[in-house]
């Protein structure tokens, strides 16, 4: 199939890339490479753009003809959006505004969508499925849930069909270790904790532990970006099948807390590093789950990574190999 991935050049995006090329797909990637890498193609053809150059997105699309659009672009960081919250309506939602008419302009009908258990905000029930409530609890959430809203209202349009991912926690490397994790800033857990294994930062914050949680940490659940990126070859399929719009969550369905993370590193780094405890971290949810039933039902996907060791050796290889670079 012929498949437009914008940013394809990020961390999700290029493990998806690599799977697309695996299975033989001729793939065009969008990407304004604002936070992506021309390095982390390992397939397919790059067209540096942004998504707010209607001009320049009509003529890729025009040119290449896609059978589907599989989209990441976006910004993602839950603290900047609250700090700049029309920055994240206008990248995550106008600009997918744009992608979408350029579509509907040029008559291409499969849409992936890279949502988020942002969505869910603090579930009222764990683990959380698709049907629950949509409450995000911050711009990013938000940003994401209109882009959702804009979808459904397409559901009805026989010529346009959608799957829309909503990713939990995603986290591990290629397990070649040829692409990862590459973000100016890391904010996440298991990346911030790895830094601090190899000395980037002196000490690793463990955000609040008086949760209501067995050891009183956060708990989520990480799945591996390559299960994620499974997950959009599956979407993908089944779409080609013709199967109806549709929202799934990707996660394994269990989780771990964040004390369990820092001991799992510690662990597989073989490095006992400086942990602080400090007062939690405005706007996380004690505990996010996937109800993970819908997409292994109905997509037949299922992990093959289910593992946290894994997860964080793949993690820890590619930010070993950065080192080195
Ligand atoms: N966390 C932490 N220290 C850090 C980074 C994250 O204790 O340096 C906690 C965070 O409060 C949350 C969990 O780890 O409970 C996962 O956070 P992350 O930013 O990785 O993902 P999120 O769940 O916010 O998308």
């Amino acid at each position: 199939m012929r498949i437009f991935v914008t940013g394809g050049a990020g961390y999700i995006g290029s493990h998806v890339v690599k799977a697309l090329g695996e299975k033989g797909h001729d793939v065009v990637v969008f990407d304004n490479l604002s936070s992506g890498n021309e390095w982390a193609l390992l397939s397919g053809r790059l067209i540096k753009g942004d998504l707010c150059d209607k001009a320049l997105l009509g003529s890729a699309i025009r040119e290449f003809r896609p059978e589907a659009v599989v989209h990441f672009a976006a910004l993602i960081q839950v603290e900047e959006s609250v700090r700049e919250p029309l920055r994240y309506f206008r990248n995550n939602t106008a600009n997918t505004l744009n992608l979408l008419e350029v579509m509907k302009e040029n008559s291409v009908g499969r849409f992936i969508f890279s949502s988020t258990a942002a969505v869910y905000g603090i579930p009222e029930k764990v683990p959380v499925d698709e049907e629950a409530a949509l409450n995000p609890i911050n711009p990013y959430g938000a940003s994401k849930v209109a882009v959702e809203m804009m979808l459904r209202a397409l559901a009805p349009d026989p010529a346009f069909k959608y799957v829309s991912l909503r990713y939990f926690n995603v986290a591990g490397a290629d397990g070649s270790a040829r692409i990862g994790q590459a973000y100016k800033e890391s904010t996440h857990l298991i990346t911030r904790a790895l830094k601090t294994a190899k000395g980037e930062f002196d000490r690793l914050s463990v955000f609040g532990t008086d949760y209501q949680t067995p050891d009183g940490t956060c708990i989520r659940d990480y799945i591996h970006v390559d299960d994620l990126a499974d997950a959009h070859l599956f979407a993908l399929n089944y779409l080609s099948e013709g199967g109806k719009s549709d929202v799934f969550n990707c996660g394994y369905g269990h989780g771990y807390s964040v004390r369990e993370i820092v001991e799992t590193v510690k662990k597989v780094t073989g490095i006992d590093f400086k942990v602080v405890e400090t007062d939690r971290r405005a706007g996380d949810p004690p505990v996010l789950i996937a109800d993970s039933l819908k997409i292994r039902r109905k997509l037949g996907w299922s992990p093959r990574y289910d593992n946290v060791e894994y997860i964080v050796r793949t993690a820890w290889e590619w930010e070993r190999k950065r080192r080195r670079k």
